[in-house]
């Protein structure tokens, strides 16, 4: 399949990699858009949360889980943003589910 993050998580397109279970990859965002902003990505390709099944329901409870770690361990203790960007009109430009994680600095409210 031809799907850049399904490649990323199989290490055939390098990334660095903040993040790794069986479950999940969690790598930096090529163009930060924050001084944290990273990617979470299943490894299974799903391709929006549009195509989120029951089945699928602990995967994203650990994606969460592994957000609020992960925040920790880059010391965002003032706040973060964990943002799913969902088809057209939500800004989604990769068609593999994945969860942006933003700190660092004061977001914004509300996004454009
Ligand atoms: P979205 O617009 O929500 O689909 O987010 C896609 C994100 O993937 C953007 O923030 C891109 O900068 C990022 N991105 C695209 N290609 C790569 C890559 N090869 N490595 C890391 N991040 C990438
Ligand atoms: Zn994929």
């Amino acid at each position: 399949m031809d799907c850049i993050f399904c490649k990323i998580a199989n290490k055939e397109i390098p990334s660095t990699v903040v993040y790794e279970d069986e479950k999940i990859l969690i790598f930096e965002d090529l163009e930060p858009q924050a001084p944290v902003h990273l990617l979470i990505v299943p490894k299974k390709h799903i391709e929006s949360l549009n195509d989120m099944t029951e089945e699928d329901i602990e995967l994203f409870g650990h994606i969460m889980h592994k957000a609020a770690f992960i925040a920790k361990e880059k010391g965002l203790t003032k706040g973060y943003r964990v943002v799913n960007n969902c088809g057209v009109d939500g800004g989604q430009t990769v068609g593999h589910v994945h969860y942006h994680l933003l700190g660092g600095r004061e977001l914004q409210w509300p996004p454009g």
